[in-house]
């Protein structure tokens, strides 16, 4: 894959497309990559900046990660920060999965501990937290009662007896964002929603047992403040979002956006995926409140199951959760829009922050993240595969010129389809074991789709972070067991 003959070299980890590459851009487009990495980059990547660059109000730059890839609208990896009062808000910088994030979580088990069970253990988590496309989860909820999940987010979870007071601080925002209002998501979202709240949902999506060996720690001492004491200590990771709530609710705006866009507000994009409101429309406020209902039942969502995993271990190893260490590192959202204050040529100023698969990653003395963190910067969650491993960052400084943004993962290669041709999920299920990976899932052609071959290289995407002084590394985590949706 060749890359645009406009593409410059900015720095070693920086790639700009001049506003000339294309009609309509506002402000260049630019890609955090390193050589290799920008040379194999899905040709989607560079189109789908660029037209992000053209949205109404967008500041400095538009951005793509090194994970980046093809999506809908935006690539997957993109950032766009826009001015409230001129710009818009899009549904397609968000993603249909609204709220899509990551949560860490400690045990004081180590891997010799952990091994003998990994069996049991991953069977019981399997039948405890419902994976696959239609799952349904434990927690029964009338329709009202879900709303004011959807308004409360985790903090529903903590009064319902799932939780523990310290998760809501160790979760982005505390576990919910201001302002969801429930009156504006339609009632098709909220059947499509209320019983799953406690689920896994399809593919992609997974629950992870993964050890954290002495030679895989990159910074011991922030390890250690994250909660990374011992050798070999085993942790759990889990990726899930808002399943088919947030879903509907992208649809529904993504519709109604693209029937005021132009005939309104005189508003042309290069793509209709591209469909914008005025943030500040009537349009685009009803979404932005619909939008942060999602986030909350995300949120929720993975407090549901953090609850059942704590349940699940406190079974087998007969031991309080509390007694096996279960507290949180983090969770942290890698698809959402978000009003913060940054620094723009100087002057702070509120900016509407959209990241899809993209993480959020302050640095280190910034507001907003938990106290225990401010001198290391927030911890940054990032999956690389079920086969390879994955990564514990941490925010820095440099990450001011993305708006404190970094990656979300490895991102993808090739596409589902091709991935399931070119191996049976069966067959990877086996090998996988062998490897000393035990796997269960709820569809084996899923399975074959998430194959380590059909991911970038997590290291690679890790150290280009680094390189490019978004987000350091502290510990790189190795899968031994996976519930995959
Ligand atoms: P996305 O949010 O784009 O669906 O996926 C986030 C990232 O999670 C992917 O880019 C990929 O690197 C990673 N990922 C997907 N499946 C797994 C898995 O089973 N285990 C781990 N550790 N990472 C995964
Ligand atoms: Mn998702
Ligand atoms: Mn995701």
């Amino acid at each position: 894959m060749a890359v645009p003959a406009a593409l410059k070299k900015i720095s070693a980890t920086i790639w700009e497309l001049p506003v000339s590459y294309k009609a309509g851009m506002l402000v260049p487009a630019r890609i955090i990559a390193d050589e290799r990495l920008i040379n194999a980059m899905d040709a989607g990547v560079f189109e789908q900046a660029a037209n992000v660059a053209c949205l109404p109000g967008i500041q400095k730059y538009s951005y793509c990660m090194p994970d980046g890839h093809w999506g809908y609208g935006f690539p997957i990896g993109g950032v766009a920060a826009i001015d409230p009062a001129t710009g818009v808000i899009s549904p397609g910088g968000i993603g249909f999965d609204i709220n899509c994030g990551m949560r860490l979580v400690l045990t004081n088990l180590v891997e010799e501990e952990v091994r003998p069970r990994l069996r049991e253990l991953v069977d019981a988590l399997f039948q405890r937290v419902p994976a696959g496309v239609g799952s349904h989860g434990f927690v029964k909820l009338s329709h009202d009662e879900f709303c004011r999940v959807a308004e409360m987010g985790s903090r529903w979870c903590l009064k319902h007896g799932y939780g523990w007071p310290e998760d809501l601080e160790l979760t982005e925002e505390g576990g919910c964002f201001a302002g969801a209002d429930a009156t504006k998501v339609s009632q098709r979202a909220i059947e499509r929603g209320y019983n799953q709240i406690g689920t896994l949902g399809s593919g992609n999506h997974y629950l992870e047992i993964q050890v954290a060996r002495p030679e895989n720690i990159f910074d011991g001492e922030t390890a250690r403040t994250f909660g990374i004491t011992r050798p070999n200590q085993v942790v759990i990771m889990f990726h899930c979002g808002s399943r088919g709530f947030g879903h509907q609710i992208a649809t529904d705006y993504l519709q109604r956006f693209l029937a005021v866009m132009t005939s309104k507000y005189g508003i042309t994009m290069h793509d209709r995926e591209l469909a914008c409101a005025p943030f500040r429309s009537p349009e685009g406020q009803d979404y932005f409140a619909a939008m942060k209902c999602a986030v909350n039942m995300a949120f929720a969502n993975r407090q549901v199951i953090l609850h059942r995993i704590r349940e699940v271990f406190s079974d087998l190893f007969h031991r309080d959760p509390d007694d096996l260490g279960m507290g949180m590192v983090y969770d942290v959202a890698h698809n959402t829009a978000k009003l913060e204050t940054h620094l723009v040529d100087g002057k702070r100023r509120q900016l509407l922050v959209h990241r899809k698969g993209a993480t959020r990653s302050f640095g280190p003395g910034q507001e907003g993240i938990p106290e225990r963190y401010r001198e290391t910067g927030q911890p940054v969650i990032i999956g690389g595969s079920m086969e390879t491993g994955s990564y514990l960052l941490a925010g820095e400084p440099g990450g001011t010129d993305t708006f404190f943004t970094t990656a979300h993962g490895s991102g993808r290669t090739m596409s589902r389809h091709q991935a399931k041709r070119m191996v049976k999920g069966q067959k990877l299920q086996r090998d996988m074991e062998e490897r000393g990976i035990y796997v269960r899932t709820a569809s084996w052609g899923g399975l074959a789709e998430e194959a380590g071959f059909a991911y970038k290289d997590i290291d690679a995407v890790a150290e280009a972070t680094e390189l490019a002084g978004l987000s350091r590394r502290v510990a790189r985590l190795r899968p031994i067991g996976n519930v995959k949706g």
